[in-house]
């Protein structure tokens, strides 16, 4: 469970900016409620027992990325908080901050990445997060939970895809932007495949 006093934490939290104050939420899943789609399962919830949706940030933090993922909860008539949603692997509460000034109209929404490490190549990381983003939510795809990617997209898809799993499992063994490539070329990383990375993020943005 992230801590509000880590300085990584304090950062995502400044990002989003909102006016409310980040709180711990419980985690108590409904038998109805889907795996991470929290919004049709608090929709649900909500016409079954009254209350509403209260739209916000989810924070945790993996090794390498602290995150904030838009995340809506449950508030009871009374005003207690609750996250319905299951989650895999299953939590006992979460850090939430509710957020106002996101309008969610059925699109998604990505999530906000900062880097957890001192490690600069991290960053590449998030940028293919961004690029796998925004491939799968082009147009109407936003509003489409999981949708299908067809021909070069997909192709590109999955090379990002891979891309990200080669390249952090080079971070966790010491890869650094300017140490040897991963593939053995002998050039350094930044010279060699960073340029491959480069041309795909531009090629996720040309669909
Ligand atoms: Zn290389």
């Amino acid at each position: 469970m992230p801590d509000l006093n880590d300085i990584k934490v304090k950062r995502i939290l400044k990002k989003i900016n909102s006016k409310y104050e980040p709180i711990y939420i419980p985690v108590v899943s409904e038998s109805y409620a889907l795996l991470n789609e929290c919004f049709p399962n608090v929709e649900k919830k909500v016409k079954l027992d009254g209350g509403s949706i209260v739209f916000g940030w989810q924070i945790w933090k993996t090794p390498l990325i602290c995150e904030a993922e838009f995340h809506g909860i449950w508030k009871s008539h009374d005003g207690n908080l609750l996250d319905i949603t299951p989650k895999n692997p299953h939590v006992e509460s979460i850090l939430f901050i509710q957020d106002d000034n996101v309008l969610y109209n059925g699109a998604q929404i990505d999530n906000i990445r900062i880097n957890n490490t001192d490690n600069p190549l991290v960053n590449d990381i998030i940028d293919i997060h961004k690029a796998l983003f925004r491939i799968r939510n082009k147009g109407d795809r936003a509003f489409v939970y999981k949708s299908t990617l067809k021909g070069e997209e997909a192709r590109v898809y999955r090379n990002l895809e891979s891309f990200g799993s080669i390249l952090q499992n080079y971070i966790y063994q010491g890869g650094q932007i300017n140490a040897h490539c991963f593939c053995g070329s002998g050039y350094l990383y930044t010279d060699c495949h960073r340029r491959e990375l480069d041309s795909l993020i531009l090629r996720s943005k040309s669909f």
